[in-house]
C-alpha cells in the first residue's frame, strides 16, 4: 500500500483497473487499519486533501466530495414532491445524510451502514463530511446489513438512497445491486417514491453502469441514468435513479430552481442539474448491449 520513496513523500497506489493505477502522494496517514468488514485508510493526499480509502479504493475526498454527494442526493430528493421520510443505506462518511437533512421537508432520516467501526472513525476525523449530521434529532443511525434492514422493515420511505461500496465480489455491498433487491426497495417506497444508487464509473466499468441502470429500469416505471465528473475518482461517476411517480426531467423548472436555491449547494444549480442527465452517445450505445 503506502511505501516510502524519495522527496520525503509516501506514495499510495490505487489500482483503477488491472492495467492502470493512480498514485497518490501522501502527506500524512491519519488512520490505517481493518474493521470487521473492510480496510480503512484515511490519508491527507497531495492533490485531494483528506481522502477516505476503503479496501484500497478512494471513496471521497475533501477536494470534491460535495460534487459526488450533491449529485447522489438531490436529483432523487427533488424528484419526490415532498420527501419526509428518507432511508440512506451505506453512506458511512455522513455526507449523504448531511445533504438529505438540508431539505426542510425531511422529518425522519434513517441511515443503515454495516460498519460501526468505520462510522466511529468518520465521526472522529471527518467532521467536514458529516458536520454533526449524526446528532440531528431527525436521524436514526443503525448498524446492520442494509439488505436485511430493507427486507425486515415495515416502514415505507419517500426516498431511498443507496450509497454503497462498488459491486465487487467479496465486498459487503455486492448483494445490494440485484434486481431482487431493487424490487424489495420498490415495495418499501411510498406511492411517489424515488430511489437512487451510485452506479460506478462510466469509464472503468461502463458495463456495471449499464447493467445497474438497466436493472433499475426493469423494476421502476421511470428510470434515469446520470453521471458527474469526480476528479478524485479520475472519472465520470454514474448513478441510477428509479421513480414510481415523477420523471426528474418533466418537473416544472421553476420548482427545481426554487427548491435548489433553498439548499445552499456548491455544485448543483439549474444548469448542472440538467447537465447530469446528458449521457454521451457511446455510453447510450453501450447500455443497449446489456
Ligand atoms: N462514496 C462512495 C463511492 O461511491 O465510492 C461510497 C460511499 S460509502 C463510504 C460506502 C459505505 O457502504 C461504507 O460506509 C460501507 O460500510 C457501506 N456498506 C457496504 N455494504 C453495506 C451493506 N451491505 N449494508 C450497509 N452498508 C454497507
Amino acid at each position: 500500500m503506502a511505501e516510502e520513496q524519495g522527496f520525503g513523500v509516501l506514495w499510495y497506489t490505487e489500482w483503477l483497473s488491472s492495467l492502470e493505477a493512480h498514485v497518490h502522494g501522501i502527506k500524512r496517514i491519519i488512520y490505517d487499519g481493518r474493521t470487521k468488514y473492510q480496510r480503512v485508510t484515511l490519508a491527507e493526499t497531495g492533490s485531494f486533501g483528506l481522502t477516505l480509502f476503503l479496501d484500497g479504493y478512494a471513496q471521497s475526498s475533501e477536494y470534491d466530495e460535495f460534487v459526488y454527494h450533491e449529485s447522489l442526493v438531490h436529483p432523487a430528493m427533488l424528484t419526490h414532491p415532498h420527501p419526509e421520510k428518507v432511508l440512506v443505506i451505506g453512506g458511512g462518511e455522513g455526507a449523504t445524510l448531511r445533504e438529505v437533512l438540508k431539505h426542510p421537508s425531511v422529518k425522519r432520516a434513517v441511515m443503515v451502514d454495516i460498519d460501526e467501526e468505520l462510522v466511529e472513525i468518520v465521526k472522529r476525523y471527518m467532521w467536514k463530511w458529516h458536520r454533526s449530521s449524526f446528532d440531528d434529532p431527525r436521524v436514526e443511525l443503525l448498524f446492520m446489513d442494509g439488505k436485511k434492514f430493507v427486507e425486515e422493515t415495515s416502514e415505507r420511505f419517500d426516498v431511498i438512497i443507496l450509497d454503497l461500496t462498488d459491486p465487487v465480489s467479496g465486498t459487503p455491498g455486492v448483494h445490494l445491486y440485484t434486481k431482487e433487491f431493487y424490487e424489495t426497495i420498490y415495495d418499501k417506497l411510498t406511492p411517489q417514491g424515488v430511489m437512487v444508487t451510485q452506479a460506478t464509473s462510466t469509464r472503468y466499468n461502463v458495463k456495471a453502469f449499464s447493467v445497474i441502470n438497466n436493472t433499475v429500469a426493469s423494476v421502476f416505471p421511470v428510470a434515469r441514468p446520470y453521471k458527474v465528473f469526480v476528479a478524485t475518482f479520475y472519472s465520470e461517476w454514474g448513478f441510477a435513479l428509479g421513480s414510481k411517480g415523477r420523471d426528474p426531467l418533466k418537473i416544472d423548472k421553476e420548482e427545481i430552481s426554487r427548491r435548489l436555491q433553498s439548499l445552499d449547494l456548491r455544485y448543483l444549480d439549474l444548469e448542472t442539474f440538467y447537465y447530469l442527465f446528458h449521457i454521451p452517445k457511446y455510453i447510450r450505445e453501450e447500455m443497449q448491449k446489456y
